[in-house]
């Protein structure tokens, strides 16, 4: 029978990044218990306030309700004391000047943290298809002007120091997106990154900026040369599961310490490089889960769509 596989672009970009890091993370499903740095907790936490908020407004409630509404994200991490008081106060801060001061002008909701698929190929070798699999942040659709009827996709993100625009430029995630989209028939031609800064600062000096919205509009070719490059990676992702059968041997280590030094599997990774096997099972056993990575598991939930 032939079996259906999502890869994601966050996969893509792991393994890119490291293919230990993609055999920890996707192949074994090992799965941090707690937050392992302050970015995540506030990119974890500010995607769930932001969830709440949008999705309350798009069921036709006013900013007042839907701030309520999604402030019970932080009263739940308060009861469950997972985080201290000055990060709860600092991320609800951010929030409300975040709604307050920035809101989408001429703008409908169309769709809050939506998964889409897409086929990308059928591997005949593993008779396998796979397809593409996105959970996009925010769809908004205009209602007047210049934008009226167009689509806009947004990705937040919680960011120490904002992207550049060059770099954005080279960044795959949306134009992949954005193809998902055109192919479920959302004719989306503009994307952004909705960037918020986590960091303390100083928001009556007019120098700092807290927030900032970068668009990108990628070419057709752009976003083919996106999706090009995401099948060559996928398919050594598919022969690497279903043709290995000791695929933690043959990965390979990035060691690049740009990528080592927030790698959440470092001491894992760093006890089987030095052949201490007992100490990385100890270290999993600890510190680490099977499974219960909510990214992973919104992206297998979409094959059953
Ligand atoms: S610690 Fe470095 S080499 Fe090991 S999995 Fe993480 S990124 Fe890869």
């Amino acid at each position: 029978m032939t079996k259906r596989i999502i890869v994601s672009n966050s996969e893509v970009s792991d393994f890119m990044k490291c293919e230990r890091l993609w055999y920890y993370k996707y192949f074994k499903e090992l799965t941090p218990i707690g937050n392992t740095s302050e970015a995540l907790a506030y990119g974890n936490y500010g995607h769930d306030w932001l969830y709440r908020y949008y999705r309350t407004l798009a069921s036709g409630a006013n900013t007042v309700m839907a701030m309520a509404e999604a402030n019970n994200v932080l009263r739940e991490l308060q009861k469950s004391r997972d985080m201290s008081s000055e990060f709860l106060v600092h991320l609800m801060t951010i929030m409300v000047m975040y709604v307050t001061n920035h809101p989408y002008q001429n703008m409908k909701i169309i769709g809050v943290e939506q998964k889409e698929k897409t086929i990308l190929y059928h591997d005949t070798i593993h008779d396998t298809e796979v397809y593409l699999g996105i959970k996009y942040d925010l769809l908004l659709q205009g209602t007047e002007g210049k934008q009226a009827d167009k689509f806009i996709l947004v990705d937040h993100k919680f960011k120490y120091s904002f992207i550049s625009p060059e770099a954005s430029a080279m960044n795959a995630q949306l134009p992949k997106y954005i193809y998902v989209l055109r192919q479920n028939g959302y004719n989306v031609e503009t994307a952004m990154f909705n960037q918020l800064r986590y960091r303390k600062m100083d928001d009556d000096n007019p120098k700092n900026q807290r927030f900032h919205r970068l668009s990108i509009t990628p070419t057709d070719n752009e976003i083919s040369e996106a999706i090009n490059d995401h099948i060559t990676v996928a398919s050594r992702i598919i022969d690497l599961r279903e043709t290995s059968h000791d695929v933690g041997k043959i990965v390979t280590r990035s060691r690049d310490y740009r990528d080592c030094e927030n790698c959440p599997f470092f001491s894992i990774c760093l006890a089987q490089a030095k052949g201490k096997q007992t100490e990385a099972l100890r270290t999993v056993q600890a510190f680490f889960r099977v499974g219960g990575n909510k990214y992973i598991d919104d992206y297998k939930e979409l094959l059953n769509d």
